[in-house]
């Protein structure tokens, strides 16, 4: 609690460089309802979606990670959101960072980051990002092919190089294993390229693909790593590190959990690695997925008669919805779109479910939901077609005005988000509700 405490003051104090946004200790729902229920109507800004960012959250996340991966250390992956906040907190609770471009080694940098605490985990990287990472002092890096390895030892001779393998990505969502890793036949050769350029290779990483969902995916791959590192030997390299990537689900995740993947992981690092090997990892989606909330208005809404068709619901979708009756179906518009906080359902695979925030003035957050539900489609505002977040949802009758949020929103959504058709990306509001105030 104390070092919460800490973190709370360092947030709130300006301890970096970049002037921080106000951070409240209320809770996730008194937010929301100061938001969506209680609003002053003549602010112009009353009805954006937004999220709430928790910053408490990501806190919680890292103080799980120390309890349950006590050996690996965690160096965040600044791409999966960069948000400044998240950025200061993760600094200020002492984990390094994965940076994948010249842009998110400034970020991490910006906060006072040292750049022995940076890697700059992307095996294909612009020349003139690697000058940058040397100009910075940034030396850890990976690579997969001996082109990289040539281009660094021209700009970057005394980066401490980290070869990425190739392990079985099968069972995770977004595979990463078509784009990048060296297949175990070909790390003999590339380490045999690093020798003949004199350049120092520290270890071995792998990244077992975003959205893990067989925690035995990750000892397999500290298997493979191992005979990467027995390989290092016979080229005459002693590895230090190894990375084991990133994968590891958000809090609230289904499938596979954190504690299952690091039961399973944990002990295979232990039997196949001595403790003179330093052991990192690059979470992403762990840390803040769990962490942010999106909060949006139903702008416009269209009553789809039963017996007309529509491409508001597809038949078979409909029958799919328990509550069948004459009722109509609805197609609702909400303020943030697949081409903004959405576009997650696209990039990142994400299956998200709209749920009712307040209807009608009364505050619904976390409410058990009493009423008759309808199928619906919810789309974003837009108006290009595609841009429909989904199509075979069930929710009560929402009107114009309503609010619905979708949970579990920090990871690979704002980051990419864009303002096409003039529309602002959802800001946030930051809390850190490890220190709630009594009665909230
Ligand atoms: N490290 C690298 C090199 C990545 O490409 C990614 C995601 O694409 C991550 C870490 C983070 O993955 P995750 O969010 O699944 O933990």
């Amino acid at each position: 609690k104390q070092s919460l405490t800490k973190l709370h003051h360092g947030l709130s104090s300006g301890m970096a460089t970049a002037e921080p946004a106000n951070v409240s200790s209320r809770s996730v729902g008194s937010i929301l309802r100061s938001r969506t229920v209680d609003y002053d109507v003549t602010n112009p800004e009353a009805q954006d979606s937004f999220f709430v960012g928790d910053l408490g959250e990501v806190a919680r996340q890292h103080a799980q990670w120390k309890q349950l991966l006590p050996r690996v250390e965690p160096f965040y992956a600044v791409k999966c959101n960069p948000d400044t906040m998240v950025l200061k907190t993760l600094t200020s609770l002492g984990t390094g960072f994965d940076c994948a471009s010249k842009g998110e080694i400034q970020m991490a940098l910006d906060q006072g980051v040292h750049p022995s605490k940076i890697i700059y985990a992307n095996p294909c990287k612009q020349a003139s990002h690697i000058r940058f990472a040397a100009a910075t002092g940034v030396r850890m890096m990976t690579f997969d092919n001996a082109d990289e390895l040539r281009k660094v030892k021209a700009i970057h001779p005394n980066a401490q190089m980290i070869l990425r393998i190739l392990t079985d990505d099968s069972r995770s969502i977004c595979k990463l294993g078509v784009k990048f890793g060296a297949p175990m036949a070909a790390v003999p050769h590339l380490l045999k390229a690093a020798r003949e350029l004199d350049m120092d290779v520290i270890g071995i990483s792998f990244h077992v693909g975003s959205g893990c969902f067989d925690a035995s995916a990750f000892g397999e791959a500290v298997m493979l790593a191992r005979k990467a590192f027995d390989e290092g030997k016979a080229w005459g390299y002693d590895f230090h590190l190894l990375d084991v990537g990133g994968g590891f689900p958000g809090n609230n995740a289904p499938g596979v959990s954190f504690q299952q993947i690091a039961a399973v992981l944990g002990p295979a690092i232990d039997q196949h690695f001595g403790p003179e090997v330093r052991v990192i990892a690059e979470p992403g989606r762990y840390y803040v997925s769990s962490a942010f909330t999106l909060a949006v208005n139903v702008i416009a809404r269209r009553v789809v008669p039963r017996d007309r068709k529509s491409s508001a619901i597809d038949e078979s979708e409909a029958s799919a919805v328990a509550t069948r009756d004459d009722h109509p179906s609805y197609m609702y518009y909400i303020n943030d779109g697949m081409y903004g906080s959405f576009n997650c359902i696209t990039f990142d695979h994400a299956v998200v479910t709209p749920n009712v925030l307040a209807r009608s003035g009364a505050f619904m957050y976390k409410h058990a939901i009493q009423e008759a539900e309808f199928p619906c489609s919810v789309w974003g505002p837009t108006c290009d077609s595609i841009d429909c977040i989904g199509k075979g949802f069930s929710l009560p009758e929402m009107q114009v005005g309503d609010w619905l949020h979708f949970d579990n929103m920090g990871a690979y959504t704002m980051c990419a988000a864009s303002q096409f058709n003039g529309f602002k990306k959802s800001p946030v509001v930051y809390t850190n509700t490890e220190l709630v105030e009594p009665g909230h």
